[in-house]
């Protein structure tokens, strides 16, 4: 059965007052145009001018709005979430508020996905921003998350991105990790495609982004090729740097007893024997650190009822 509403709009709004009317209206022409149910949830992430007083007045007009008010700012990751979880489209778009990212892309988007696609990523050409601070750090955040996760993106870190219900939903998001949504979903086997989207000047309002995001995002990538590789066994790579080290100490201990057997005299003066000792023991403890892993890896799926599979189809028997 088909849902009501076909298309989900999602929108994080913080301080962006200014630009929701004129975002509203270019939403709704490139939206009622298609003929598709749609409808655009706008998540208020703890707004302190405002935007939600602007939101309030749209969606009066507007019955296709949805707005959700967070009690304070919670960043734009929670806002995306809040926004896939009330989403009830089968399609679900996610976009800035400060009208950087074109509605009039959308149509395309959609397109791309009706050719098969799971998840369609913006990529937007002719970026407006200084070169030093945002795009070079961003073509090499690019570079890394695809020699990492092995979802080869030109920009993560395009809003403008369009999911399949059903993909969107089973992402659970923590921390900063909204840009990394295509490479977390990859587990789950998900065909994606990008799509060379227009990227505007910011109009009203300011970013709210520096440079130290560059950080934020290297320490989330640790955690998304952790996730992506060894949750599911986190005991392969605690099993294998535990091995590596207490091999390393034995190997360094072994020659420390031939040379006392060899030559004789005392060990004690020897720093290597410290060494030797601190890497067994340090390879006991990361074997014991993936013991727990194990256990705490359990819990994780169990306690969320989540697989460790996703079905993309099935045919059902007839009996
Ligand atoms: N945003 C948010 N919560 C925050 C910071 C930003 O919901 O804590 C929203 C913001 O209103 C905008 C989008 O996330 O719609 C992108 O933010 P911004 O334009 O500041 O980032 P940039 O485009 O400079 O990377
Ligand atoms: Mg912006």
């Amino acid at each position: 059965m088909k849902s009501r509403v076909e298309l989900s709009i999602v929108i994080p709004v913080y301080n962006e007052a200014e630009s929701l009317p004129d975002l509203h209206a270019e939403l709704t022409a490139a939206l009622s145009k298609l003929g598709r149910p749609y409808e655009i949830i706008a998540v208020d992430d703890g707004s302190r001018d405002e935007s939600w007083e602007a939101l309030k007045r749209l969606a009066a007009q507007d019955p296709h709005l949805w707005a959700i008010r967070f009690r304070r700012n919670f960043g734009q990751t929670a806002a995306f979430a809040a926004g896939f979880d009330a989403a009830r489209g089968d399609i679900v778009i996610t976009l800035d508020a400060d009208g950087q990212n074109d509605p009039a892309d959308i149509p395309l988007l959609l397109d791309k996905m009706a050719q098969g696609y799971d998840i369609v990523s913006g990529w937007r050409q002719d970026r407006q921003e200084p070169f030093l601070l945002r795009r070079l750090p961003s073509i090499v955040a690019n570079w890394l998350i695809g020699q990492t996760t092995d979802v080869r993106l030109h920009d993560y870190g395009c809003s403008l991105k369009a999911y399949r219900g059903e993909v969107i939903k089973n992402v659970r998001l923590y921390g900063e990790l909204h840009r990394f949504i295509p490479a977390l979903a990859s587990w789950m086997g998900v065909r994606i495609a990008e799509l060379r989207v227009n990227d505007r000047k910011r109009l009203h309002g300011k970013s709210k982004s520096g440079i130290s995001r560059t950080f934020r995002v290297l320490f989330d990538l640790l955690t998304v090729i952790f996730l992506l590789n060894y949750s599911a066994r986190p005991m392969q790579l605690f099993g294998r740097l535990g091995l590596a080290s207490s091999g390393m100490g034995a190997l360094i201990g072994l020659y420390l007893v031939a040379f006392r057997l060899f030559y004789g005299g005392s060990l004690l003066d020897k720093p290597s024997l410290w060494l030797a000792v601190l890497l067994v023991i340090a390879g006991a403890q990361f074997v014991s650190l993936g013991l727990i892993a194990e256990m705490i890896t359990r819990t994780y799926h169990e306690a969320q009822g989540k697989p460790i599979y996703a079905v993309r189809e099935r045919v059902e028997g007839r009996v």
